[in-house]
């Protein structure tokens, strides 16, 4: 979601999946976008900005990213198919960063990097992100996971808008 009106407060949901904020304070705009496995797979990150590219004439240099609370690399297992889509969607030079193979043939993933790599290829500066180091789910007794909870659970939400 991409907004340029002051006052419309954007919001997403989340447990465990990652939120991932931009700003654009040259052209008064703002975007969050809803980056699970599925999303940062697809890179919804890289579509964001190119969103506020069309729409309000954002320049990536300008932007300000952050990904905020979400699961993390040693809390994350995934199976081989999704690695798969990963292989696809990033370098290889990138993968030993992204993920790990274990003795049970599932592997971790780490979402966080593989944003910062999405926010890196949008053009947005290193000195304009923030990358959490806070897991919901090594931290789940004051934030909402789903991986620990299921669905027997609430959910987190970012809230991003204009004053
Ligand atoms: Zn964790």
């Amino acid at each position: 979601m991409i907004t340029n009106v002051p006052g419309i407060c954007l919001v997403t949901s989340y447990a465990d999946c990652v939120p991932l904020y931009f700003v654009d304070p040259v052209k008064k705009a703002i975007g969050l976008s809803h980056s699970g496995w599925r999303g940062t797979v697809g890179k919804i990150g890289k579509n964001t900005v190119q969103l506020m590219q069309e729409n309000f004439g954002s320049k990536p240099e300008d932007l300000l990213a952050a990904v905020g609370p979400s699961v993390c690399m040693d809390c994350y297992e995934v199976s081989e198919d999704v690695i798969e889509q990963f292989k696809e969607a990033f370098e290889k030079k990138y993968w030993e960063d992204l993920f790990y193979k274990k003795e049970n043939g599932k592997y971790q993933l780490n979402l966080w990097k593989a944003n910062e790599l999405i926010f890196l290829e949008s053009g947005i500066l290193p000195e304009h992100m923030a990358i959490t180091n806070v897991c919901t789910h090594c931290n789940s007794k004051i934030l909402y996971s789903h991986r620990t909870m299921g669905n027997n659970r609430g959910n987190l939400c970012a809230f991003l808008a204009l004053k």
